[in-house]
C-alpha cells in the first residue's frame, strides 16, 4: 500500500516558513500583499477570492480587494491593473478569471507588473520558466513539485509523465520536472485518442496527472512502485453498491470530490501517492503565497 501525501500537512508546514519569513520582513519594514481582480459575479472566483482572503490573513499578510461590475470595459480594467502595478502595499496581482467575454485574458495578464504576476501567466514569466530562469512559477505546478521535493524525490533521470497539456497545469509542470533534470513525457487528450496513453503512463516512475477526468488513470496505466500526483479536481455522484445515485435529504444526487486518478486501486500499486482532496490543492494555496512572498522579496531589490 502507497504512502499516502498527506498535502494538508505539508501546507501546514509551508504555512509556519511563510509566517515566519513575514515576520522577518515585517521587522525590516515590509509587508507582502495581494491584490484581487474581479469583474463580474463568477461564483466560482468569488468562492476562490474568500479563499485567499482567509489565507492572506492567515499568514499576515494585506489583503486588498478589485471587484468592479460586469459592464467594466477592458481599458478600465486595465487602467485598474496599472493602479495595482504602482501601488506599494500590492506585491502581488490575482486576475479572478473567468472574466466577462469581452475582456481578454491576455490583454489583463500582458499588463500585470512581471514582478508581481504571482499567477505567473506573463508571458514573460512564462519565458523565463522556460529558460529555466529564476522567476515567479505558477502555484498548482509549483505545488507538484514542492510535494515530490517533500517525500524525497529525485528528479535526476526520472522518467516523469505529466497527463494534461494546459498552460495553466500540463506545460509548466513538465518545464519545471525538466529544469530538474527529469526525463518529460506530456501526455493529452490525443495520445488517448490514438490509444497510446497507457504505453507512456506505465515507464512513468513519477507520474503527475491534470486532465479534469475522474477515473481517468486505472491501476493498469500505473507502474508498480510509482509515485503519482493527482491534481484533477472533479465533482462526482456518490454511487451505492449497485451502482446508484445516492440521495441527499433534499432527494437531489450526492456528490463528491474526486482526482483523474482510481485512487482506491491506484494506491495498492503505487509507492507514494496524493488524495483529492487533501493533495495537490491545499499546498497551491500556500505556492502562491509564496510568490507573493518572493514578489515582495524581489521588489524590495532583496
Ligand atoms: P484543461 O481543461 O485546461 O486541460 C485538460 C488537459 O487534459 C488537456 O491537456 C487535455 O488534452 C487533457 N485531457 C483531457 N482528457 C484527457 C484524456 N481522456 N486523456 C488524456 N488527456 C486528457 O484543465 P486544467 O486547467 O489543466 O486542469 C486540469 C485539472 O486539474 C482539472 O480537474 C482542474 O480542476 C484541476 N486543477 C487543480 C488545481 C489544484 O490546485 N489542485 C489547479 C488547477 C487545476
Amino acid at each position: 500500500m502507497a504512502e499516502i501525501i498527506d498535502g494538508n500537512a505539508i501546507a501546514d508546514e509551508i504555512k509556519t516558513e511563510i509566517i515566519a519569513e513575514t515576520e522577518k520582513l515585517k521587522a525590516k519594514g515590509l509587508a507582502p500583499g495581494i491584490a484581487t481582480l474581479l469583474v463580474g459575479e463568477d461564483f466560482g472566483s468569488k468562492m476562490y477570492r474568500g479563499q485567499v482572503e482567509k489565507n492572506c490573513a492567515l499568514v499576515g499578510f494585506n489583503y486588498i480587494e478589485r471587484t468592479v461590475p460586469a459592464e467594466t470595459t477592458e481599458e478600465q480594467v486595465i487602467e485598474i491593473v496599472k493602479e495595482l502595478n504602482a501601488d506599494p502595499a500590492v506585491s502581488g496581482i490575482l486576475p479572478l478569471r473567468p472574466y466577462p467575454e469581452h475582456i481578454s485574458d491576455s490583454a489583463v495578464i500582458r499588463n500585470i507588473r512581471e514582478d508581481k504576476d504571482i499567477d505567473c501567466f506573463h508571458p514573460a514569466n512564462m519565458g523565463r520558466l522556460l529558460l529555466g530562469e529564476p522567476t515567479l512559477a505558477p502555484a498548482t505546478p509549483s505545488a507538484c513539485i514542492e510535494l515530490l521535493d517533500r517525500v524525497g524525490v529525485d528528479f535526476e533521470g526520472a522518467e516523469i509523465v505529466v497527463v494534461g497539456h494546459s498552460n495553466i497545469v500540463g506545460k509548466p509542470v513538465a518545464m519545471l520536472a525538466l529544469n530538474r533534470n527529469a526525463t518529460i513525457s506530456v501526455t493529452h487528450i490525443f495520445t488517448s485518442q490514438a490509444g497510446n496513453l497507457a504505453k507512456h503512463t506505465t515507464g512513468a516512475d513519477i507520474l503527475i496527472v491534470a486532465a479534469g477526468k475522474a477515473g481517468l488513470v486505472t491501476a493498469d496505466l500505473v507502474k508498480e512502485g510509482a509515485v503519482v500526483i493527482d491534481v484533477g479536481i472533479n465533482r462526482v455522484k456518490v454511487l451505492d453498491d449497485e451502482g446508484n445515485p445516492v440521495l441527499n435529504d433534499k432527494g437531489k444526487p450526492k456528490t463528491k470530490t474526486v482526482g483523474d486518478v482510481d485512487f482506491d486501486n491506484v494506491k495498492d500499486k503505487a509507492k507514494a501517492i496524493t488524495p483529492v482532496p487533501g493533495g495537490v490543492g491545499a499546498v497551491t494555496n500556500m505556492m502562491l503565497l509564496k510568490n507573493a512572498l518572493t514578489a515582495a522579496k524581489m521588489q524590495a531589490g532583496m
